[in-house]
């Protein structure tokens, strides 16, 4: 292995995470040192602290070049601030790890083994430890249920960011330029090979969450939004089942009490009659909405400019190229 060439870096977003940054370095770097040896960077994000924890991660680097330091203008959420680490990594593997400490680093080995073996997602999947309350679980055990249901995606539940990806995987997920974007549907969209590690998340000792509820909320339709159109359609086919019914209860009426001068008595009232009109009237409008849906999903994915399809490795003349 030459100088400086870089097996693992570890990429860290952090949001006022000053007060425990010291006892989680110093874990993280026993646990990656125990994985790959010298040979790994750790990048903070610093995402528009107001803390100090800019400060703290600079002290660091100056007596140890292996810390680097990403510092954003202002809080951008922690989408981009991974983002940010992600884009200047430069090992074979990139692990994304919170700064609180929820994510236990005596995991890092197990990861870069799995990886060595040859999956190119390694995806941390919290067991369910009742830490959390009951308006978190509850909100995200729907978020699953209705995203797996809604999309052809399958999102494996309380999956995390704290997942492990091959070069080739960030390559890929770099071109991605879109905005509102969510880290582990994009990486699960791009479809490399995963495999998943579970783990028990721990309180957080330090500081306070950076996702509020709202925070969250704004996360789960925005993920719905970033990974799938299907939302949109379902007007359209709720349009469908409206017209159709009302078509078929309309042709009824007209039979059996305009044609046949009412033999089975249903005696439809003029209001009635109106009202199955309008109804009619209503999945049209619905249908014509689902159209334009169609429309809106197809400019929506055309400016995500998502790749349209992604390489896992190649082979020409013999030789295999990895991506
Ligand atoms: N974080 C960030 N920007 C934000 C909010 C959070 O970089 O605007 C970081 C934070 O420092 C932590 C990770 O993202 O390392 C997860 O945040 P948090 O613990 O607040 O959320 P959780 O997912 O644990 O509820
Ligand atoms: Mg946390």
């Amino acid at each position: 292995m030459t100088e400086n060439k870089i097996l693992l870096s570890v990429v860290i977003p952090a949001y006022n995470e000053a007060e425990g940054l010291e006892t989680f370095n110093g874990e993280l770097i026993k646990y990656v040192k125990e994985a790959v040896g010298g040979s790994y960077e750790i990048i903070y994000c610093n995402d528009g602290s107001s803390d100090n924890t800019a400060e703290i991660v600079s002290k660091w680097h100056k007596s140890d070049p292996r810390i680097r330091l990403v510092s954003l203008t202002r809080n951008f959420g922690k989408e981009y601030s991974l983002l940010s680490g992600i884009s200047v990594a430069k090992g074979d593997a990139l692990l994304m790890i919170d700064g609180d400490g929820q994510h236990p680093v005596e995991l890092i080995p197990e990861f870069v083994k799995i990886w060595q073996k040859g999956a190119k997602v390694v995806v941390g999947v919290r067991k369910d430890n009742g830490n959390e309350s009951t308006f978190k679980n509850l909100g995200s055990k729907s978020f699953y249920f209705i995203f797996n249901k809604l999309t052809s995606q399958h999102l494996v539940p309380s999956s995390t960011d704290y997942r492990l990806i091959d070069k080739s995987v960030q390559r890929a997920f770099l071109d991605m330029p879109e905005t509102g974007r969510i880290t582990r549907g994009m990486i699960d969209w791009l479809g490399f090979s995963t495999e998943h590690i579970y783990f028990d998340a721990k309180p957080r000792k330090y500081g306070s969450v950076g996702y509020s509820n709202r925070k969250l909320l704004g996360l789960a339709a925005n993920s719905f939004v970033s990974l799938t159109p299907r939302p949109l359609y379902i007007f359209g086919y709720l349009g469908i089942l409206i017209t159709a019914a009302s078509l078929v209860l309309g042709v009824a009426v007209l039979i059996e009490q305009i044609i046949l001068n009412d033999p089975l008595h249903w005696r439809f009232t003029g209001t009635a009659m109106l009202g199955i009109l309008i109804l009619c009237l209503v999945g049209i409008v619905l249908m014509s909405q689902g159209i334009l849906s169609l429309y809106v999903s197809n400019i929506n994915n055309q400016s995500k400019g998502r790749p349209l399809f992604v390489v896992d490795y190649e082979k020409s003349a013999g030789i295999e190229h990895k991506y």
